[in-house]
């Protein structure tokens, strides 16, 4: 059965690689006064994915703009094969 499925192109070049900005909370180790030490896990959780507000920059031309401008429909997509 067909499902919709989002897809994302450059709108300048139809690249499909990306570059986009992802926030995610780490673990720190803190000193007494609650001062940073050192790095423990660069990444134990993702808070924000990269989404359509975020300024998305291909990485095949550079052309930067919002992610939703990016966003194409491939309403003829199959996911799996069933
Ligand atoms: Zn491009």
């Amino acid at each position: 059965m067909a499902r919709k499925t989002k897809k994302y192109k450059c709108p300048q070049c139809g690249g499909d690689i990306f570059s986009a900005t992802a926030h995610v909370a780490q673990s720190w180790m803190i000193d007494e006064d609650g001062s940073f030490m050192e790095l423990i896990s660069d990444c134990t959780d993702v808070i924000h994915r990269p989404g359509l507000d975020d300024v998305w920059e291909c990485l095949g031309c550079e052309y930067k703009d919002a992610g939703e401008k990016f966003l194409v429909d491939a309403p003829f997509m199959r996911e799996g094969s069933e």
